[in-house]
C-alpha cells in the first residue's frame, strides 16, 4: 500500500505550530484539516494519553460552543502519535486565520476548574482515562507556545497544484 500523503512530511522537521494537514473538496465546499502540534516529535516527551483525554474533553467542548467558529467545526480529535490534535472546518482558512481560536481554547483549558466535561461512565467510552493536572499543565505550555512563536509552514518542499491553480501542501 502506498504512504498516506500525512505521513510523507518530515516529522524529524516539525516543531511545535498549527499547519495545514490536507485541503478536500467536497461538492463545491473546502473541507481543511488543520495539523495542531504540540510538540516537537520523536524529541521532547509526547503528551500523557490520560492528559491527552482530558485536552480533548475540554478543547472539544470549548471550540463547539465558540460563537465565532462553531457552525464551521467538524471534527476535533487527539493524534496517536500523541504529539497533538486534528482540527477539521469547513472551508479554506489559513492556520493563521485558526491560531485566536486556538489560543482562546488552549487558555480555556489551562485555566479550566472543575469536572472534567462529559468524563462520565454515560458520555465517554473511558471516563477514569483522565488527568486534569497534567492536561492544564499542557495546555499552558502550548498557549504560550501560540502566543508567542508558533510555526505555520510544514518542513516540505512537497506540493500539489490543482487543476484551478490552487497550491497546497501534498498532506
Ligand atoms: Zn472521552
Amino acid at each position: 500500500m502506498e504512504l498516506i500523503p500525512s505521513f510523507q512530511v518530515d516529522h524529524t522537521k516539525i516543531v511545535p505550530g498549527i499547519f495545514e494537514s490536507r485541503l478536500d473538496v467536497i461538492g463545491k465546499e473546502y473541507v481543511t484539516t488543520f495539523d495542531i502540534r504540540m510538540k516537537k516529535p520523536n524529541t521532547e516527551p509526547a503528551i500523557h494519553i490520560n492528559a491527552m483525554h482530558t485536552i480533548e474533553h475540554i478543547v472539544a467542548t470549548f471550540i463547539r460552543n465558540d460563537k465565532e467558529w462553531r457552525d464551521r467545526i467538524i471534527y476535533w480529535g487527539p493524534m496517536g502519535c500523541l504529539t497533538g490534535c486534528y482540527l477539521i472546518v469547513k472551508g479554506h482558512p489559513t492556520g493563521k486565520d485558526i491560531l485566536p481560536l486556538m489560543i482562546r481554547a488552549f487558555e480555556f483549558c489551562a485555566n479550566y476548574d472543575g469536572e472534567v466535561p462529559g468524563a462520565n461512565p454515560v458520555n465517554c467510552g473511558n471516563y477514569i482515562l483522565h488527568d486534569l493536572n497534567m492536561a492544564l499543565y499542557e495546555a499552558k505550555l502550548y498557549a504560550e507556545i501560540l502566543k508567542s512563536n508558533p510555526c505555520f509552514e510544514y518542513p516540505t518542499e512537497k506540493r500539489t497544484e490543482t487543476e484551478k491553480g490552487q497550491i497546497f501542501y501534498d498532506s
